[in-house]
């Protein structure tokens, strides 16, 4: 499908001489992956313009990219896209707010507007979809290079969990083998999202082997601080886990819930059917019909997320 908004983006950025790209906290590869790609893009396509990557360290996901030094100076006159983030309370550095103009590129459910320009595509698996699909309608004033292919496949891959999840569609596997076509090495990058640290190999045993299930097919394991330093692992280490449930049959929808230095757990929410969205934006969350993150202050929370989960999972179709 034609999609006007590139060209009108293109243009925007063809005016500025500063590009600032920012994406989500607790960044995941898609995160890093349709920013840093944008970023490679814009680079090899206009070598005299400073394109520069701002957020929060990126963890162990310094294989795909690392952040840039960005002073409040270079915001003064410069245009802000920010990847991969629905709402604005999630972007990584609030300093998005001091570019002259601002476009929001996005494939989560459009809850917040943001920005001068709006592009969201909630049709495509992974936020690197829309930026591989931007080059290849705009081919003639863009250029791709190998590096910015390796870090949009890797999004892909990321998002899609190796193009295993229900969105990945016949357009996300066209635009992975346009990308595929450059030089780099897909399997190198499914290796290393695939791979995992002892710990954490350690810390899964401990997640197969305490989920609770209920009849209705709703998994449960809280994560707490205690338990979290016992296997010497960190919140954004439970990426690898997270979809560990989901390969068990009678499991249908589950949460991860990770407790945070502060006190209150971070839920991380997924579904092999039932819409859990909508639960997670009752409390104080969001994200995809069948992923989605929440805030919950405290074990009476979460069991209010597991009984709304119930609900779902008995509606469900057996
Ligand atoms: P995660 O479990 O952190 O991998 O998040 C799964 C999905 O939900 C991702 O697409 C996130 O962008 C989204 N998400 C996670 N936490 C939140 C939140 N607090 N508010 C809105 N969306 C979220």
């Amino acid at each position: 499908m034609i999609e006007p908004r590139y060209e009108q983006i293109l243009d925007m950025i063809q005016k500025y001489q500063t590009i600032i790209i920012h994406r989500h906290m607790r960044p995941d590869p898609d995160a890093i992956g349709s920013q840093a790609g944008l970023a490679e893009m814009l680079k090899t396509t206009f070598p005299e313009k400073r394109i520069l990557k701002a957020g929060e360290s990126v963890g162990d996901l310094g294989f795909l990219a690392e952040m840039d030094e960005v002073t409040d100076a270079d915001f003064e006159g410069a245009l802000v896209i920010v990847t991969d983030t629905a709402n604005t309370p999630r972007i990584s550095d609030k300093r998005y707010e001091l570019g002259d103009k601002l476009i929001k590129i996005d494939h989560h459910p459009n809850d917040e507007p943001y920005g001068d320009i709006v592009l969201v595509n909630i049709d495509a698996s992974s936020c690197s979809e829309i930026i591989a699909d931007f080059y290849l309608q705009q081919k003639e004033r863009l250029k791709l290079s190998d590096e910015a292919a390796r870090l949009l496949y890797a999004g892909i891959i990321g998002d899609t969990g190796r193009f295993l999840y229900p969105a990945t569609t016949s357009q996300t596997m066209r635009i992975a083998a346009e990308l595929m076509e450059y030089d780099f090495i897909p399997n190198e990058i499914s290796n290393q999202l695939n791979t995992m640290s002892r710990k954490v190999a350690h810390l899964s045993g401990y997640v197969l082997q305490n989920l609770e299930i209920s009849s209705s097919g709703v998994g449960k394991v809280v994560l707490t601080s205690a338990l979290m330093n016992q296997f010497g692992v960190t919140d954004t280490e439970t990426a690898k886990i997270v979809s560990l449930p989901g390969t068990i049959d009678d499991v249908l929808v589950w949460g991860i819930f990770v407790e945070q230095p502060e006190g209150y757990f971070r839920c991380r929410l997924r579904s092999k059917g039932p819409i859990i969205n909508e639960v997670a934006k009752q409390h104080n969350g969001g994200g995809h019909p069948l992923a989605s993150g929440a805030n919950a202050k405290d074990m009476e929370e979460i069991n209010e997320i597991i009984t709304a989960f119930e609900s779902l999972a008995e509606e469900w179709p057996k």
